[in-house]
This record gives structure tokens, sequence and C-alpha cells, in this order.
């Protein structure tokens, strides 16, 4: 047995499209024991977002410095904007023995699996390739050059689940909840963490 064991880091990763947030948010109020990562970002606030709470917002140039200084433990550039995972906070949470979850997308997932080859990987699929089609058609903000733009992305980063250690089929939210929360029992009974 080890004396202390240190926190699970979990990716949740996969398309634009796919319902990552969503399925996120529903997890905080299913497992509030679960830490959050709150990641930096260039992109303008949306109506009721909250510094520190949704995201840190950074100007391009004090982003480029934590990135410059080693501050992120992953970053990426996503339809003209950047994002990225303040490192120091992961690395605190996961010495305090405690889990914690990124919701983030393929590149930074790609990213943190060099940094974190031990972290655990969970790729979220739509039901199908209509759905998430008419997901992303659905938000309503999107062209159509946009949507097809995104839905090629969206195939080159099917090609990446291979990365991966699971893949979770979003076709209800409290449904991937629970898979989720079951991966990560499994992942505290492997028998090299007991
Ligand atoms: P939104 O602007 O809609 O909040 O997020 C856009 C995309 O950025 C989503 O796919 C989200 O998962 C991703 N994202 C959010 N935070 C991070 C991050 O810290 N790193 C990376 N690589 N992607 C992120």
């Amino acid at each position: 047995m080890t004396s202390k064991e240190r926190g699970i880091l979990i990716v949740l990763s996969g398309p634009s499209g796919v319902g990552k947030g969503t399925v996120c948010k529903a997890l905080r109020g299913y497992a509030p024991e679960l830490v959050y990562s709150v990641s930096a970002t260039t992109r303008t606030p949306r109506p009721g977002e909250i510094e520190g709470v949704n995201y840190f917002f950074k100007t391009r140039e004090q982003f480029k410095r934590l990135v410059d200084t080693d501050q992120m433990l992953e970053y990426a550039e996503y339809v003209g904007n950047r994002y990225g995972t303040p490192r120091q906070f992961v690395e605190e949470t996961l010495n305090e023995g405690k889990d914690i979850i990124l919701e983030i997308e393929v590149q930074g997932a790609l990213m943190v699996k060099q940094r974190f080859p031990e972290g655990v990987f969970i790729f979220l699929l739509p039901p199908s390739l209509d759905e998430l089609e008419s997901r992303i058609v659905g938000r309503g903000t999107e062209t159509e050059e946009s949507i097809q733009s995104r839905m090629s992305v969206a195939m080159d980063e099917f090609r990446l689940m291979d990365y991966y250690d699971y893949a979770i089929v979003n076709d209800q939210v409290e449904k991937a909840c629970s898979r989720i929360q079951s991966i990560i029992v499994a992942e505290h009974c492997r028998k090299d963490k007991v």
C-alpha cells in the first residue's frame, strides 16, 4: 500500500459539438468531490461568465507570457482564440491526493498525454455523425462554411481516438456522467494503486 495516493488526472476531450462542456457541467452535480480545472483563454467572456470560475480571461500578451514561462500544462488555438490549462494548480491538486478533471479540445489533450502519460484520457463521441452535425448547426452561430470545416476537423480528430484510454458515447448526459464516474472508480482500483 502506498502511504498517500496521488490524485488521478482525468482528461475529458473530443471533437467540437460533442457536448464536452455540457457533460462536464452536469458532472459537477454528480461528482462534487472532483476538482475541476479552470482554463485560461484569450476569448472574451460570454454573458454570465465569471473570472476565475469559468475561465481566467487573458490578453494575448498575458497568455504568451504564461506559455513562455512554462506555466501552462497544455495549450491550443481554437477558432481564433488561445486556451490552456494552468500547470501549478493541477500539480498541487494531484499532490494533495485529489482527482482533477480537464475539459479540453483534442490537440491540448495530446499535449497532456506527453507530459502526463499516467493520466486517464476519455474521448467523448457523438451518437452519430448526423447528430454531431445537427448539434453544430443547432448552435445557430455557425455559417455553412464553418459547419463544414468543423465537421472536417472532427473527422481528423476521430482518428486520434487511439491515443485515449476510454471512449464514451454521449447519447444521454446522465449516462455519460455515470460512465465517467465508473471509470474513475475503476482507475482507483487498479492493482498498482492499492
Ligand atoms: P468555449 O470557448 O466554447 O468555452 O471552448 C471552446 C473549446 O475550447 C472547447 O472545445 C473546450 O473544450 C476547449 N477548451 C477549454 N479550455 C481549454 C483548455 O484549457 N485547453 C484546451 N486545449 N482546450 C480548452
